[in-house]
Formats: C-alpha cells, structure tokens, sequence
C-alpha cells in the first residue's frame, strides 16, 4: 500500500484538541506515516514538541511565528525558539512563518524583520523552511534574494502566487504544496500554476484543521466553531487525488513522486505503515 506524508499540518491546533483521541487512527487507516507539525504562536510550540514526543514516529516538530500572530511574540522570542532547536535530540524545522499583506493590524516592516530571522535561523542549520506569503511576494522575493536561503531550499506552503513566478522561484530552491482549497474553484488556474512546476518540487499538505477540500474530495470532516466544517488531516490521499485530477497525472506515480520528494526536502524516510507504533493519545491541555 502507498503511504503519504503531510508536508504541513497544525495538529497542535485548539481547536482539534478534543478529537485527537480519533485523528492519529484515521491518519493511520489512511497510510499517512508522516507528518509536519507546525506551530505559529509562542503558545504552541510546547504543544507542537508535547505531541511530536508523543508520536516520535508520526510527527516532525516545526516552530515559527505565523505573520497573523507576529503581535503575541515576548521580546526573547529569538532566544526562546533557539532554545527548542538547541534542546531536542531530533530535529526541530523551522515555520509557519512568513508575510501576509492582508494581515490586518499585522505591522508589515515588522513581519519582514521576523521572517528575515527565521530565514536565517533556517539557513545556518539548513533546516526545513516553511513559508506562508499572501500578497507579498515581490518583498518575499527581495528578502530571499539578499540572504542566505538553506541548501536543502525551503516550502512555500499551499503556494498561492502566480505561474510566472514560480520560474523565480525555482532557482531559489522553491518546493510548493498542494492543497484541498485548489479544488474548489478557478482550477484552470490550479492547473497552469502546478504544471508550471518542476515534478520534483511538488509537495502535498493538509493544513488541517484549516483548508478543509470541496465536499467530494473530503472522505472525513470535523465540526468547526462556525459554519465552515474543521479539516481533517486524514483527507490526504483525496487532496492527492485531486491534484492528479488537476495535473492530469496518474495517481500511483504522483503518489511515489510526492514521498521522493518529502524524504528528498525534509530528509526523513517516510515509514511503511507496518512500522509505526502508536501510543494514547496525549491530554495537551
Ligand atoms: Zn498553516
């Protein structure tokens, strides 16, 4: 059976919290061996490493201050983050972090100043980058293009920017990840994006509980606070389906690729599924 990797999840998420007893079995039933956890807030990065020593074998810890919550950060954020990558003996990636225009009262310069930190971070280990950007990619582009970018490249996660700039972006060392919102509508557009990009830089992601796919493509979904149902990280392997329907690409090779490229990027070997011991979930509160 053909396993899948997450490329970018938020299992920490609050709003999971209460069914986290059920996800680590349906991900399982699912053959998701891997995953990239990723914090967004100083808050949770406890969480986040709470859950990856829970389920060593599941969860890649990545730590990062998310442009939306830039304004929660203490003034030794810095040393704080450095603190968790110095402290574990496994690696701990680096993101969601990045820029956001549309971020109202986020304070733009000081997001640049934020993410530059991150980049560097990212860079003097060559750790795994995940990048969120809306509305900012020509100052994305500025800051990557004046610092030092990790060798191994870094994600831009559920890339929303335009084909043309993905030929920039490539030779930075770019990777770009699918995801379930690119089904919904404008796929014509999803489709010249994707296809613009180099098979071998293409990743897939959840981004659950956020990011939730058009109902067809949502073999599991949870309730959300409002109306808008929560993401469920098992809904993998339809994304992927999905993207095969959008690339135009059989589905059993695009599934092989996008594990090539998880273990190539994160430098992980994704388990087969006999493997993977799961132990009770965690009380996180
Ligand atoms: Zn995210």
């Amino acid at each position: 059976m053909t396993t899948f990797c997450d490329a970018h999840n938020h299992l920490q998420d609050k709003r999971l919290e209460l069914y986290l007893p059920d996800l680590m079995p349906a991900m399982h039933a699912a053959g998701i061996t891997k995953c990239v956890v990723n914090g967004t807030c100083q808050e949770d990065w406890p969480r986040v490493i709470k859950l990856a020593h829970r389920y060593p074998d599941l969860i890649l810890p990545s730590l990062g201050l998310h442009p939306w919550h830039i304004a929660t950060r203490s003034r030794d954020w810095v040393e704080n983050l450095k603190q968790f990558l110095a402290g574990e003996t496994y690696p701990v990636f680096i993101g969601e972090c990045g820029l956001d225009r549309s971020a109202r009262g986020s304070d733009f310069e000081a997001q640049k100043e934020i993410f530059t930190i991150h980049l560097a971070l990212a860079s003097k280990q060559d750790l795994p980058l995940s990048i969120h950007c809306v509305r900012a990619w020509g100052a994305l582009l500025e800051i990557l293009r004046t610092n030092d970018i990790p060798k191994r490249g870094f994600l831009l996660h559920s890339y929303g920017g335009s084909p043309e700039l993905v030929t920039e972006l490539v030779p930075l060392g770019a990777y770009f990840s699918f995801s379930g919102p690119f089904l919904i509508n404008n796929r014509p557009r999803a489709r010249e994006i994707f296809q613009r990009i180099p098979p071998d830089r293409l990743l897939a992601e959840t981004d659950a509980p956020d990011m939730c796919p058009p109902e067809e493509y949502r073999e599991h979904q949870l309730e959300g606070p409002g109306d808008t149902p929560l993401n469920h990280p098992a809904n993998l392997p339809q994304v992927i389906r999905g993207m095969a329907e959008i690339l135009d690409h059989e589905e059993q090779p695009l599934r092989s690729l996008l594990l090539n490229n998880f273990s190539t990027f994160f430098q992980v070997k994704p388990r087969t599924k006999k493997t993977l011991r799961f132990k009770k979930p965690l009380d996180l509160r």
